[in-house]
């Protein structure tokens, strides 16, 4: 039997059919209509009957960043798309007469990863969405948990720094705020600011603004500066993983999204850092860190194999 998994993102709709194995058997995209939430519904809907033509399909899940209450029918808050209690299930099911889910996208990527990626084998395990942001899914005894109101698993507002610099979310000093891809090329700005002499092969490369592109291509090329960013990044991700360690004591973490393509700048220093701040280290195992396996697919393909297991 077949599902569809549908990923809202900030510009594009991917959507995609699942078999139970979680490959995809066909896809197709629509840009987002970000300047108005009020028609996702229906481009989804849109998407999804493009896609049926001619399966069978059972159910079909969505993931969307952004708070999904614990029916998995609301989105309470979605930052990218300005949604306020947005009744997302029940405007997707009245268009397209199939049972739907909807799930936070963090935690649809994490469940895919579980199920068929990096998490394979193992029951307990926390998912890292490294991006612009820090989103994360968490997997207990082979359960996606939630939380009571589905709130749970918003990894990246854990509080790392008291009065530190200021979030999206409005608190200060939150995890994503130095330990993501924004947090990186913040960094790196602050380190050039003071000491541009380090930055010489980065200041070559970027032109006005340093983007997080460049400073990836700096390092690379050896420049201090973004090396010295990067060192931070790792330092402060393995400690908030050592956090998490404390409270969860997985078997494994995966480290996901846009910045783990250059995870072979700050891995292995996580990894280090990781298991030289754990705490009872030396009486304990250590977690694997492994990276994602999945890809920007992992969201659509979470989706669907929660709508499989509604
Ligand atoms: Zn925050």
């Amino acid at each position: 039997m077949l599902t569809i998994g549908v990923d809202i993102g900030g510009t594009k709709v991917a959507a995609g059919v699942v078999d139970e194995n979680g490959a995809i058997v066909e896809n197709a995209l629509r840009p987002t209509p970000a300047d108005r939430p009020d028609l996702v519904a229906e481009t989804v809907a849109d998407v999804v009957k493009e896609l049926s033509r001619g399966k069978d399909i059972e159910a079909v899940g969505v993931g969307a960043a952004g708070f999904v209450d614990e029916t998995r029918s609301i989105v309470r808050f979605a930052p990218n798309l300005a949604w306020r209690e947005e009744p997302l299930q029940k405007k997707i099911t009245e268009l397209i007469g199939l049972p739907v889910v909807v799930e936070n996208d963090a935690n649809a990527m994490a469940w895919a990863e579980a199920r068929f990626g990096a998490g394979r084998g193992e029951s307990h395990l926390v998912c890292v969405t490294v991006g612009t942001g820090i989103g994360g899914g968490i997997v207990i005894d082979g359960h996606l948990y939630r939380g009571r109101w589905g709130m749970g698993a918003e990894l990246g507002h854990m509080q790392v720094v008291p009065e530190g610099r200021l979030c999206g979310c409005g608190n200060l000093g939150c995890w994503e705020q130095y330990a993501s891809g924004n947090a990186l090329v913040r960094e790196t700005r602050e380190i050039v600011a003071n000491q541009p002499e380090r930055a010489t092969t980065l200041l070559a490369l970027a032109g006005e603004t340093i983007e997080g592109e460049e400073v990836t291509e700096a390092a690379r090329q050896g420049d201090e500066a973004a090396l010295a960013a990067f060192a931070s990044m790792a330092d402060w991700l393995a400690q908030g993983l050592a956090d998490l360690a404390a409270i969860l004591d997985p078997g494994r973490f995966i480290v996901g999204g846009g910045v783990s393509r250059a995870a072979d700048l700050f891995i292995d220093r996580t990894r280090e850092t990781f298991a030289r701040v754990l705490t009872g280290r030396g009486h304990r195992p250590v977690a694997d860190i492994r990276l994602a396996e999945l890809g920007a697919s992992a969201g659509l393909v979470g989706a669907a194999d929660l709508a499989r297991r509604r």
